[in-house]
């Protein structure tokens, strides 16, 4: 399994077997419990204590990127006025919460997982 496949289908870093969190990534309305060890290879998640206060800043360009796709496209291609496209932005970051948290953290645990 390709690493970005294992990533998006929240899947561990080492085995590409075992699930990080108990929903899926995409899973809008539940953020859902991430899980301590790997079901298959028993991988420790968060290494140390404090461990995913790095993915903040992972979460922070994930969301800085969103916002500003959204905001180009709703203010430059659909023409929306200024305020409705940064509302827009505003609802499309509420709404993707879940998302980039979670994402975030996968992306931060396979910057830091080896193969090993
Ligand atoms: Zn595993």
């Amino acid at each position: 399994m390709k690493p970005l496949v294992a990533l998006l289908s929240n899947k561990c870093p080492r085995c590409n077997k075992g699930k990080v969190f108990e929903n899926s990534i995409f899973n809008l309305f539940k953020i859902g419990k991430m899980k301590d060890n790997c079901s298959h290879c028993n991988l420790t998640y968060e290494k140390e204590p404090g461990f995913f206060f790095g993915a903040m800043y992972v979460s922070y360009a994930l969301n800085v990127a969103e916002s500003v796709i959204v905001f180009i496209v709703s203010r430059f291609i659909v023409n929306l006025d200024w305020f409705s496209s940064l509302g827009l932005t505003a609802l499309m970051l509420v709404v993707l919460f879940g998302v980039n948290f979670k994402l975030s953290r996968m992306i931060w645990l396979y910057m830091f997982s080896s193969k090993k």
